[in-house]
C-alpha cells in the first residue's frame, strides 16, 4: 500500500527525516510513535503526498510519487487517501452532510450521489441522525466521526489520521478508536500518529520514531 525507500526530508538545516525505509502491506493497522519533533507528522506527509522526499523514493498504491506531476498527485490522493486530523478541519456552519459531501467534491459526481455517499458515510460512523447537525452544535467525538466520514466517503484504501483522539476526552477517544478499527477490519488501510501510548500498544503494529529515523516496526 505504501513504501518509503531511504527517504530524508531536510527543512532548510533541519532533517526532519533521515533515511527511513517503511514498508505498509494493505490491510494493516499501523500505529506511528515518538516524542513530539521525532518526525512523525512529516512522515504522514510523505505517506499522504503532501509533500516530496528530500532523497529517496515514496510508493503508493503502487505509483512512485516522485514520478507524478502535482495534477496527478491531486487525483491520487483524492482517490486513494483519506485523511483525518486532530482539529477536525469541519467548515463552520455547514450541516455535516454537506460538511462530508463536499469532501466529495473533487471526484466529481453529482451533488445528489455526493450527497447519498455523505450520508452512508455518516451511517458508517454512527452518525445518521446527526446529518444536520452544524459542528458547533455537536461534542468533539461526533466531530471527529464527521471528519471520519468526510475521510471515507470516497471509500479511499488508505485512511491517515494525525493525533485523530489529540483533542477528546479518553471515552470519545476510545470510541474514534474502535470506529478506525472498524473501518481497517473491512479492509481500510490505517495509520494512525499517536503519542498515547495505551492507544499505540492496542495496535497490531507500531513504527517507533526518533530523531528522525524509524527505531522499530519497520519491515523493508
Ligand atoms: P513530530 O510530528 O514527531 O512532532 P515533525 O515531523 O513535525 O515531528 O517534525 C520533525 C522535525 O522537523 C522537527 O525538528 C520540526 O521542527 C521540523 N520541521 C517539520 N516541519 C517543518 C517545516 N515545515 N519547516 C521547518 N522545520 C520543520
Amino acid at each position: 500500500m505504501a513504501e518509503l525507500h531511504d527517504v530524508s526530508k531536510h527543512y532548510g538545516d533541519v532533517a526532519a527525516l533521515r533515511g527511513v525505509t517503511l514498508s505498509i502491506a494493505p490491510g494493516e493497522l499501523v500505529g506511528i510513535v515518538g516524542p513530539s519533533g521525532s518526525g512523525k507528522s512529516t512522515m504522514l506527509n510523505m505517506l499522504g503526498t503532501l509533500d516530496r522526499p528530500t532523497t529517496g523514493t515514496v510508493r503508493i498504491a503502487g505509483h512512485d510519487v516522485g514520478a507524478l506531476t502535482d495534477r496527478q498527485l491531486s487525483a491520487l490522493r483524492a482517490n486513494v487517501i483519506g485523511f483525518v486530523f486532530q482539529q477536525f478541519h469541519l467548515a463552520a456552519g455547514v450541516p455535516a452532510l454537506d460538511n462530508v459531501a463536499d469532501g466529495l467534491l473533487y471526484a466529481g459526481p453529482s451533488l445528489r450521489e455526493r450527497r447519498l455517499r455523505a450520508y452512508e458515510a455518516l451511517d458508517r460512523v454512527g452518525l445518521a441522525h446527526r446529518v444536520g447537525h452544524r459542528p458547533h452544535e455537536l461534542s468533539g467525538g461526533e466531530r471527529q466521526r464527521v471528519a471520519i466520514a468526510r475521510a471515507v466517503a470516497g471509500d479511499p484504501a488508505l485512511l491517515l489520521a494525525d493525533e485523530p483522539t489529540g483533542n477528546l476526552d479518553s471515552r470519545s477517544g476510545a470510541g474514534v478508536m474502535e470506529l478506525l478499527r472498524e473501518l481497517n477490519a473491512a479492509g481500510t488501510t490505517v495509520v494512525v500518529i499517536t503519542h498515547d501510548r495505551d492507544i499505540a500498544a492496542s495496535l497490531p503494529r507500531q513504527v517507533e520514531m526518533l530523531d528522525g529515523r524509524v527505531l522499530d516496526g519497520a519491515r523493508a
